[in-house]
């Protein structure tokens, strides 16, 4: 459509057209109930129906296993940074921390608070521009758990693979919130992930947490009900009102990558859309720049930098008026960031590219 424009923002980030369509064709009268999904029960049949069918199709798209809860909750990812350790840990127990951006870091400061957490590799040295071998890691052995930040949104870094925590007892802990069904992954090799859901998946106000069952029940005593995995667990996501708007919206997301083919094909069309940008980076002698160690360069988030500075506003401003906004990088590190995520057409990111190699030639 011809007034929607190209939208590379981090999140809140763009949705599928087709399920912004289907949202507003549903919207004044949802299926004939005379009233739209905002103004109903949540403990009504249609909303009872909306939220099962959202838990069941994501189960479908990441193969989550039986042995797994799936929790829709509030508070964003940044509530899980403290939920994570008051359920999993004792105010005594120790955590790994793998920092490889400032998500990481974040949360690995929020656990000081209800745990002892330990930094075991922090990437802050290299600008966060890598991962860390595996091996080499020295883990606690009492760790109860390993947290990671599977795609670092500011910085651009991202596991392809995922370190196994040494500890036979600890679990690996993700947080997905920028790379959460944007590839298939095996559940059954993490105790937690967590992510919101307003950059592959929906609009913000729901937080989506997988969590292995055996893991639920154990929370600190102080631990604050709406942040409890139990009480979550054993009400369905229905102990208090769930925002039931972003979760309809969340569940037409599902069904439209289930119609894509699933995950698999998700990953093909995502790495083709990422391949072209970094290649244009990459083969602009310079004149582009992604600090990104390239084993490790996130499919969702490319920040990269003009080796001449200068020309960064100039650059950003003149995108925004051929209608590809939200292009400037996070405040804390400056420069240009393009976030390519499920719903960025394939179109959006040719359209990048060529202004790229149209604004370099205007500027050499
Ligand atoms: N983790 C990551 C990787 C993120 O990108 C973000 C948000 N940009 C957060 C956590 C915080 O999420 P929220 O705003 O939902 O609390």
């Amino acid at each position: 459509d011809q007034d929607r424009i190209f939208n590379f923002a981090a999140g809140p980030a763009t949705l599928p057209e087709s399920v912004i369509l289907k949202a507003q064709s549903e919207l004044y009268n949802y299926h004939g109930s005379g009233m739209s999904i905002m103004e109903m029960s949540h403990r009504g049949k249609e909303f009872d129906a909306v939220i099962k069918r959202a838990e069941s199709d994501l189960r479908l798209l990441l193969a989550v296993p039986d042995d797994y809860a799936v929790l829709f909750l509030q508070g964003g990812a940044t509530t899980q940074f403290a939920a994570v350790p008051l359920n999993l840990c004792e105010p005594d127990d120790a955590a790994d921390y793998i920092v490889t951006g400032s998500w990481g870091d974040k949360a690995f400061k929020e656990a000081q608070k209800f745990c002892k957490p330990n930094l075991i590799w922090s990437g802050k040295s290299d600008k966060y521009t890598k991962i860390p071998p595996f091996e080499g890691l020295e883990q606690n052995p009492n760790a109860k758990y390993l947290h990671i930040c599977a795609n670092e949104t500011i910085h651009g870094v991202e596991f392809k693979n995922y370190p196994t925590p040494s500890n036979r007892d600890a679990i690996l802990v993700a947080d997905m919130s920028s790379n959460f069904c944007s590839k298939p992954v095996d559940v059954s090799k993490f105790g937690v992930i967590y992510a919101g859901a307003q950059k592959n998946v929906g609009p913000s106000g729901v937080t989506i947490v997988i969590v292995r069952k055996d893991l639920i029940g154990n929370a600190q005593p102080i631990t604050p009900v709406m942040l409890d995995y139990k009480i979550h667990a054993d009400s369905a996501s229905l102990y208090n009102t769930p925002p039931c708007f972003t979760i309809y919206i969340c569940g037409l997301v599902f069904e439209d990558l289930l119609e894509q083919g699933g995950l698999v094909e998700v990953e093909k069309k995502n790495a083709k859309k990422a391949g072209i940008l970094y290649d244009a980076i990459d083969g602009s002698d310079g004149f582009y720049v992604c600090p990104v160690e390239k084993s490790v360069r996130s499919l969702m988030n490319v920040p990269f930098t003009l080796q001449k500075t200068d020309l960064e506003k100039k650059f950003i401003e003149e995108a925004a008026k051929e209608g590809m906004i939200q292009l400037k990088g996070h405040r804390s590190v400056g420069g240009v960031r393009a976030s390519i995520y499920n719903a960025m057409p394939l179109a959006g990111v040719e359209k990048l590219v060529a202004f790229m190699k149209d604004f370099q030639a205007r500027h050499l």
